[in-house]
């Protein structure tokens, strides 16, 4: 399944059957990442797998995998970043607690329609993996001498926005 269009999904609906979803997202449909790219070229592949848990939790085994073109905190040059990610989403009715969802679980709230769309999800789990600041290896890296140095130290922090766009992180 492969489209630029939002995949709208109902988790609850797709648990029953227990499906799996797998596809690719191209990188610059991800308006809240792209923010952070150098290269908005690539994809991202995925692979969503619904069931329920002993309890009753509806809940997604979430894959991604990607590799993202990030800018180096100390040279301020392209960067390979790899994200291999697996998580595991815990589905929360809208006006429940987020405490009564077992720990292991990142808790995800659907819309008053019970939907949520491939691309929405997918985009919160690769924020979550993108970390505050990257570096390229010190002896790879063109940003060693002092004034690099200083010059790093004294950039406003560009991946801070990275924390404001995680939803529920405020
Ligand atoms: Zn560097």
């Amino acid at each position: 399944m492969t489209s630029d269009l939002p995949q709208f999904i109902n988790p609850l609906c797709l648990a029953k059957t227990r499906e799996s979803i797998v596809g690719k997202i191209q990188l610059n449909s991800l308006a809240r990442v792209k923010i952070v790219l150098l290269d908005e070229k690539g994809e991202l592949k995925y692979c969503l797998n619904f069931s329920f848990d002993k309890t009753g939790v509806c809940i997604i085994e979430c894959e991604i995998e990607t590799q993202l073109i990030l800018e180096c905190q100390r040279c301020f040059k392209p960067l390979e970043f790899d994200v291999r990610n697996n998580s595991l989403l815990g589905i929360v009715v809208r006006g429940e607690v987020f405490e009564a969802l077992a720990k292991e679980y990142e808790p995800l709230e659907l819309n008053d329609d019970g939907v949520t769309t491939v691309e929405e999800l997918i985009e919160e789990e690769l924020l979550l993996s993108i970390p505050l600041s990257v570096l390229h290896p010190l002896d790879k890296c063109a940003g060693t001498n002092d004034l690099d140095r200083i010059n790093a130290e004294a950039k406003v922090q560009p991946f801070a926005v990275l924390a404001a766009l995680i939803k529920g992180k405020d």
